[in-house]
């Protein structure tokens, strides 16, 4: 059987490409564009007058005028669907820094009740799915939250009550660890995990956790461009009661806005220079190579190399999927790291 066969040898590692629209600055400065979109052929094209065109293909590629919703629905629902059947998922935002990552994952306009607002990103429409799912079919669930933040290979916790450390060196602000729980997982000591009942309380919490992570960044410059958010919706979904026996299908979404991807080239050419920069690098790098040899069936699986695949471990490789959801900008001065989004991308599939 030839269908069955392709299945088991199939990868479950989606990756999809998406090209923001030229700001409003950028074009009254009448900016040139080397990107070409072709959505029906899934291919991205880099247009130069100099030289060859380069043509990459994706399993998705969405162009400057897709909208949110069509990025979820085509992308992101069927992942959703596999998370509340009791599967680890992983979507990424990766790519240069201003190219829209945290416009895809969070959105522009913060969610409420009543319709999402059409700039609505990833997680709000997940969130929205997920409840309007388990609603409609009166599934007995419970749910819970995590939102934190990797920086320099240290995890800060985004729904901590406590307020954000005056400096970021400030040792007194409570300290999180990685520890293997020995089944292949890792627990996460010291995490907050909020029990929540309604979307609405996810949508405050993601708005506060981003709100800590805007602070953070005036307190350091760039400090966004340099770490990694990772929120998790962790879903129990009562199927059947056996006698005594519950029976539950535990799945978990994780949403992951990954660092700019021009810190992997801006340290690797400079070896040796701020550790900060080595740091995030260990991370990207890191993830670049789990996923490399989760693609090609490779034997070992560096997962233990970085806090980043420590934390996901569970949620990639196996029985799990995974989504990279690769952003670029058009720009002609964003040329050479949009190059290097679409061979990591490339790479991934
Ligand atoms: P990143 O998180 O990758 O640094 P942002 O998500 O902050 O980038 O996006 C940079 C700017 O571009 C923001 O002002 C954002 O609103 C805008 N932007 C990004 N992608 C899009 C898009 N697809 N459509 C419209 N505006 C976008
Ligand atoms: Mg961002």
């Amino acid at each position: 059987n030839v269908n069955r066969h392709e299945r088991d040898r199939e990868v479950n590692v989606q990756v999809v490409l998406r090209c923001r629209p030229l700001s409003e600055d950028e074009l009254r400065l009448n900016i040139p564009k080397v990107i070409s979109c072709n959505e029906q052929r899934r291919e991205v094209t880099v247009v130069q007058s100099n030289r060859v065109d380069r043509t990459f293909t994706f399993d998705k590629v969405f162009g400057p005028k897709s909208q949110q919703r069509a990025i979820y629905d085509h992308a992101i629902t069927p992942m959703v669907n596999e998370v509340l059947e009791g599967f680890n998922c992983t979507i990424f935002a990766y790519g240069q820094t201003g190219t829209g990552k945290t416009y895809t994952m969070e959105g522009g306009a913060k969610a409420k009740g009543g319709e999402l607002p059409v700039e609505s990103g990833v997680i709000p429409r997940a969130v929205r799915q997920i409840f309007d799912t388990l609603e409609a079919q009166k599934a007995d669930y419970s749910m819970k939250i995590t939102f934190l933040e990797l920086y320099n290979e240290e995890i800060t916790d985004l729904l901590a009550p406590e307020e954000y450390p005056r400096s970021l060196e400030d040792k007194s602000r409570k300290s999180i660890s990685l520890m293997e729980d020995g089944k292949g997982g890792v627990v996460v000591r010291g995490l907050e995990e909020e029990v929540v009942y309604s979307a609405n309380e996810i949508y405050n919490l993601l708005e506060r956790g981003s709100a800590k992570r805007r602070t953070a960044e005036t307190l350091l410059n760039k400090h966004s461009s340099r770490s990694h958010s990772i929120f998790s919706i962790t879903v129990n979904v009562k199927e059947a009661s056996l006698g005594d026996e519950e029976l539950i299908k535990c799945g978990k979404l994780n949403l992951v806005d990954l660092a700019g991807s021009e810190n992997i080239s801006r340290s690797g050419a400079r070896e040796g220079r701020a550790r900060e920069a080595g740091e995030i690098n260990k991370s990207l790098l890191t993830l670049g190579r789990v996923i490399n040899a989760l693609v090609e069936h490779s034997g070992h699986i560096p997962y233990r190399d970085s806090k980043l695949t420590r934390l996901l471990r569970d949620s990639l490789g196996g029985k799990t999927r995974t989504c990279i959801i690769a952003t670029i900008s058009p720009s002609i001065h964003c040329l050479e790291e949009t190059l290097s989004t679409l061979d990591y991308a490339y790479r991934a599939k």
